[in-house]
C-alpha cells in the first residue's frame, strides 16, 4: 500500500484567502482573478519543457488557493524567462509575465528576493551591465570599428538612489 506524503497536503489553516486580492491589486496582477486553468501557458511555456518544477498554471492556482508563503517564499516565481509566450496565447488575457512581476515584487518587499536577483543586482551596481566589459570585448569593438564602451557608469548612484532598489533588497540581504 502506498504511502502518503504529507509535505504535499495542502494545510488549509495556512492558507491566505486575500492573497488573491492582494496579487489582483498590485501592479501586473490586475487580471489573475480571470484564469480558468486550461493550461495553455503551460503547454508553450519554454522554461517548462526544461525544468518540470516550473509550472505557470501551477503558480497561479497556487495564487487562487491563497498558498502565499508558499509561492512568494519558493524559487518557482523567478524562474520565468519572461518570453511573454503565454501572455500572448492566453485566451483569459490573463497577462502571466504581469503577474509574475507583481509577484516578484511583493516577494521582494517581503524579504524573499532569490539571491541570484541580489547579485544581478550587484553587478549592475557596480558595472552597470551583468557581465564584465574586458580587453578582449574592448578589441573586438575595435576590430569593428565601434566605439569602446565604459566599464563603468557614473550615473548608476543617481539610479539606485532614485528607485530605491537598496531599500527593496535591504530585507532580502538580511
Ligand atoms: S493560459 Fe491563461 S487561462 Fe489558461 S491556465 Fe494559463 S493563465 Fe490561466
Ligand atoms: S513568460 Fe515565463 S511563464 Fe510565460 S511562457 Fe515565458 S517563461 Fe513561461
Amino acid at each position: 500500500m502506498s504511502q502518503t506524503d504529507n509535505s504535499k497536503i495542502i494545510q488549509s489553516e495556512e492558507l491566505d484567502p486575500n492573497f488573491k486580492y492582494e496579487v489582483a491589486k498590485e501592479h501586473g496582477g490586475e487580471q489573475i482573478k480571470f484564469c480558468f486553468q486550461c493550461g495553455t501557458c503551460a503547454a508553450g511555456c519554454p522554461i517548462r519543457t526544461i525544468n518540470g518544477d516550473f509550472n505557470p498554471r501551477t503558480i497561479i492556482r497556487k495564487v487562487l488557493l491563497g498558498m502565499r508563503k508558499e509561492v512568494l517564499s519558493g524559487k518557482e516565481i523567478w524562474m520565468c524567462s519572461n518570453c511573454y509566450i503565454c501572455y500572448e496565447r492566453c485566451p483569459q488575457n490573463v497577462k502571466f509575465t504581469d503577474i509574475i512581476f507583481a509577484l516578484r515584487n511583493i516577494a521582494a518587499r517581503e524579504g524573499y528576493t532569490h539571491p541570484s536577483f541580489v547579485k544581478q543586482a550587484d553587478l549592475i551596481r557596480n558595472m552597470g551591465r551583468l557581465y564584465e566589459v574586458t580587453e578582449l570585448e574592448l578589441d573586438k569593438r575595435e576590430d569593428y570599428n565601434l566605439p569602446p564602451i565604459n566599464p563603468t557608469n557614473d550615473d548608476l548612484d543617481k539610479v539606485f538612489e532614485k528607485t530605491k532598489i537598496e531599500d527593496k533588497l535591504k530585507k532580502s540581504r538580511d
